[in-house]
Order: C-alpha cells, then sequence, then structure tokens
C-alpha cells in the first residue's frame, strides 16, 4: 500500500487545524486505498495550535505533530516536514484553507500516472489586497528578468512530491530558503492541476509587507547573482562615459584653452549621484556578504522539541 504524507505548517492556526482535518478527512475516506499520515508542524505558535495537534493525535494515530523550538518561519517549517516525512509521495498545503484539500484526488491521480512534481496553480488570488497581488507580480517579473530558472507565477508551495523529489529537496539545506525556486532547481517531471484560491478561514495571513520584501530579496539573492552583474555594469558604463569626456575637455582645452572654475552644481549632482551608486553597489555585495556570513555559521536550519508519531 502506498502511503501518503501531507504537510502542514502552521503558526497560530488554533482554529483553521480543525476545519482542515474535517476536510483531509473526508479526502481520506474517498481514498481508501492509500495509507495516509498527517503530519502536522507547529511552527513557534503562540496560541494553542499545539494543544489541537496533541488532541487530533490522541483521537487519529495517522496524525502526528512535530513541535519546533521556536518560530523558525514557513519555509523552514516545510523542511522540518520533509525531513520527518515517510510517505512514498508528499503533499504540502497550508493550514488555513486557503487551497482546497478536495483536489488531492486529482494530484494523486497524476501522481500515478507517473509525474514526479504536481503542483497546484491558482487561477484567483481571493483573499489578498490590490497592492499586494500588484508587487508579488513585480516581483516576479523581476526574478523571471534575473534567473534562467523559471520560477513560476502563482504557483505556491501547494503541491504533491515524489519521494526522489522529497530525497532531492532534502539535500539542500541552505539557512534563506526561498523554497519555490528549490521546487524548481531541483528538475523532475512537472505538470500543474487549477484550483481557485479562497478567503482564509479563520485570522489573518502572516506575511506582512515587510515579511514578504524580505522573501523576495531572498528569493532574488539565492538565486541569481545578476544584481551584482548590474554593478559592475553600471560601473563600467559610468568609466566610459567619463574616459571621454575625458578625451573632450582635453582636446578643448589644447584648442580653445582652459575653463576657469565653473559648474558647482554640476559637480555636487554628479558627485551625489556616483555617491549613491557607490553605496547601493555595497549594498548589493553586502547582501550577499550577509548570505555568505550566514551559511557558513553552519547551523541547523531549525531545532525540535517534541515529536508525536514520526
Ligand atoms: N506559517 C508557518 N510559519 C510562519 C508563518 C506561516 O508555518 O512563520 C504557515 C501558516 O500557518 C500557514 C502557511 O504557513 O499554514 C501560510 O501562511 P499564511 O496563510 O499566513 O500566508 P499567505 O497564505 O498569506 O501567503
Ligand atoms: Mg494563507
Amino acid at each position: 500500500m502506498k502511503k501518503i504524507t501531507i504537510i502542514i505548517p502552521c503558526y497560530n492556526e488554533e482554529r483553521s487545524l480543525p476545519l482542515l482535518y474535517e476536510r483531509l478527512n473526508e479526502v481520506r475516506e474517498q481514498l481508501p486505498q492509500y495509507a495516509w499520515e498527517f503530519l502536522l508542524v507547529n511552527d513557534g505558535s503562540r496560541d494553542n495550535t499545539l494543544q489541537i495537534m496533541r488532541s487530533l493525535r490522541s483521537r487519529d494515530s495517522q496524525v502526528c505533530y512535530i513541535d519546533l523550538s521556536r518560530n523558525f518561519g514557513k519555509e523552514r517549517a516545510m523542511l522540518a516536514g520533509l525531513d520527518f516525512a515517510t510517505g512514498d509521495a508528499v503533499i504540502i498545503m497550508d493550514a488555513d484553507l486557503q487551497q482546497p484539500p478536495e483536489i488531492i484526488p486529482q494530484m494523486l491521480k497524476l501522481w500515478e500516472e507517473g509525474y514526479e512534481d504536481v503542483y497546484a496553480r491558482r487561477l484567483t488570488r481571493k483573499g489578498e489586497p490590490w497592492l499586494r497581488r500588484q508587487m508579488s507580480q513585480l516581483f516576479y517579473k523581476l526574478l523571471q528578468r534575473f534567473t534562467r530558472d523559471d520560477v513560476l507565477r502563482n504557483v505556491g508551495d501547494f503541491r504533491l512530491l515524489d519521494r526522489k523529489c522529497v530525497d532531492a529537496l532534502k539535500l539542500l539545506r541552505e539557512h534563506e530558503r526561498y523554497t519555490k525556486g528549490l521546487f524548481v532547481w531541483i528538475g523532475y517531471k512537472k505538470t500543474e492541476v487549477t484550483y481557485e484560491q479562497q478567503e482564509r478561514a479563520q485570522g489573518n495571513s502572516s506575511f506582512g509587507f515587510m515579511r514578504l520584501l524580505t522573501l523576495a530579496v531572498d528569493g532574488i539573492t539565492s538565486f541569481s547573482t545578476a544584481p551584482l552583474r548590474i554593478s559592475t555594469v553600471i560601473g563600467l558604463i559610468v568609466s566610459l562615459v567619463a574616459f571621454f569626456y575625458m578625451c573632450y575637455v582635453l582636446i578643448k582645452t589644447i584648442i580653445l584653452g582652459g575653463d576657469p572654475v565653473q559648474g558647482f552644481p554640476t559637480l555636487i549632482i554628479v558627485m551625489l549621484f556616483l555617491g549613491g551608486v557607490q553605496l547601493l553597489s555595497l549594498g548589493i555585495i553586502g547582501e550577499y556578504l550577509a548570505r555568505i556570513f550566514n551559511e557558513t555559521k553552519n547551523r541547523p536550519v531549525y531545532l525540535v522539541r517534541e515529536k508525536e508519531g514520526v
């Protein structure tokens, strides 16, 4: 009998979790030909999420949970889930019911047909403010420019992964994780299913503006060194312009004689502009340096306080 693990990272989801469990249960009853494992990862919630997990576990032996020692963020919580999952296929989904569990049978069907990574693409982004949608579109455009890998738009972490993909992802143990990019990086045979994104069942999204911005910067810096190259290109252009201007001034001085000192405003503008470009380039280098620093510390990506059933 093939075993399917469903990984659910949870951060303050005390109210959605019981609802999600009910919905998953219905799916499980439809598909008795599989063995199931509901792997809940408590990512340092500050509410009663852990107690709920415990009570689900006591009622249902197919539920198991991992309690992380603090809030490590969704990306790392997902890695924790992948590390402990034992299924032949793994499905990752959010706890907030924005993703309908009812498309799981469809995913499993495609998996049985031989696809190794069945991702779900959302057709609508209900329950997300306009500005956030625009920002996310801008980010994907940038990312697509910067990277050769095609990070797919409107594809989140909701997907089914074959054991092969899971083992591959477990090898990628970077700290600043951008899992959406990692899914692309590992390759394997992919296909898509589509779904309508729902409103969040309960509570609020824990990804505020700053958190999304950090994720965006992580996404770009961990998948592309293009920003570094942009600094090089700007430097090159500025140097070339300066060189030609120098030639022009030299020749003009020889033929027409020198200028008395003039042009104070232009001088200041050029200085400030170049100063700005230099600081920006330094900042970009700093971003990459910080990443190198964090990775070389070689700390574990997450820590587990308690685990049950895994
Ligand atoms: N999540 C998590 N750790 C965090 C933040 C979020 O495990 O630090 C989980 C959260 O419980 C949910 C999923 O990640 O199951 C997606 O979070 P959310 O719904 O807040 O994000 P959004 O859907 O707005 O992108
Ligand atoms: Mg959500």
